[in-house]
């Protein structure tokens, strides 16, 4: 298939459905780990064509969802003595008392940047101004920015720093998959990750656990697709690590991608906002970069607190959908977020808002 609409064509959505529906032999739980996929899903009503026996659970996928809280105000409190560079679906996350959103409204400088290079470039123009980059998302965005810091170090940019939280997915899965209500017999892994990570990290997974993983693409084809393999290799009591999104992933990933981000980066600890922390879940910058670290140039007076009523928690676990959530469609809407997954265009809470009509407040 070569065309967009080829991935979205009724035809083979249905036929896909049908194969899925002869191959159930049980009742199974399959995860989606990426709030890319939540949405398609979400969007195309695939969880209604599925057979009864099939629900998909939606992952930890979300970059901005899972990005703490105490990151974001510590962005808030950089904000106030430097240039605060981000992507635009960062402004409106809560931190635990504020936004970023709130603090350009009070006179921060907040500018929202298309790259982290364009981050660099404001600080190449402007040698006196501190100028921070505040870096999320997984091994897909860790690369772009892992470059600005070694072009920055190339370059004698040294009024550039990174406020980075990136996480990875491979301990994320790990860590659901230990969890005490885990529910998953099966996972699409996310395809963009995959295409600059490889698939390794995962053959280590699907065999440790004895379940299928399979790396999916986004589109309806796409997933319907992965879910397909995934209920072949469950009724066939197998647990191998499948490519369905073979158009963009290589089993080694991308090389140079890869080279940049171990050059600059190495594994860390992370904390996820709702999951806590997971071991080797994270980066931090290698001690060579570690002068490109904002956490060591500004210093935080406040320390984070929150007493959300927010269960991202359950959500990016996938222990709870959206609609379980009290506050869902009432206190928490798109316009007035309580918690990530509604404000990101990636997260749950935002794909069951725009498009389960019955659910609206
Ligand atoms: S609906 Fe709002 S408060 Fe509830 S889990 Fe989602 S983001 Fe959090």
């Amino acid at each position: 298939m070569k065309f967009l609409e080829e991935y979205r064509n009724p035809r083979t959505i249905r036929a896909l459905a049908e194969k899925i529906a002869q191959t159930t032999k049980s009742t199974w739980k399959i995860m989606e780990v990426c709030g890319g996929q939540t949405h398609s899903i979400m969007r195309y009503g695939l969880q209604e064509i599925l057979p009864k026996e099939i629900e998909l659970i939606h992952g930890p996928g979300c970059p901005v969802c899972v990005t703490p809280q105490s990151i974001l105000d510590q962005a808030i409190e950089i904000s106030r003595q430097a240039i605060l560079c981000t992507f635009g679906d960062m402004l409106r996350v809560p931190g635990s008392r504020s936004s970023l959103m709130q603090a350009r409204a009070e006179g921060s400088d907040v500018r929202v940047v298309y790259s982290p290079l364009d981050a660099l470039e404001i600080a190449k123009c402007d040698p006196r101004q501190a100028v921070v980059f505040l870096a999320v998302g997984f091994e897909t965005t860790a690369p772009a920015n892992a470059l600005t810091v070694f072009q920055a170090e190339k370059q004698g940019i040294s009024n550039y720093s990174l406020l980075q939280c990136h996480v990875r997915v491979p301990p994320a899965i790990e860590a659901i998959l230990d969890s005490p209500d885990c529910r998953v017999d099966g996972f699409l892994a996310a395809g963009h990750v995959c295409t600059i990570m490889g698939t390794q990290e995962y053959e280590v997974l699907a065999k440790k656990y004895r379940v299928p993983i399979v790396i999916t693409g986004f589109e309806p084809v796409d997933i319907l697709e992965g879910v397909w393999l995934c209920t072949e290799q469950l009724s066939k009591g197998q647990h191998l690590v499948e490519n369905q999104y073979r158009r963009s992933v290589l089993s080694d990933g991308n090389l140079t991608a890869k080279r940049v981000l171990e050059e600059v980066f190495e594994k860390a600890d992370q904390q996820w906002r709702g999951l806590g922390e997971i071991p080797e879940s994270g980066f931090r910058l290698r001690k060579k970069y570690e002068a490109f670290d904002a956490r060591l140039r500004f210093e935080f007076s406040q320390r984070s607190s929150s007493t959300s009523t927010c269960i991202s928690g359950d959500i990016l676990k996938g222990v709870k959908k959206p609609p379980q959530c009290p506050e869902f469609g009432k206190k928490c809407t798109p316009r007035n977020p309580l918690g990530a997954p509604m404000v990101s265009s990636e997260g749950a809470c935002a794909a069951y808002f725009a498009y389960r009509e019955p659910h609206r407040g």
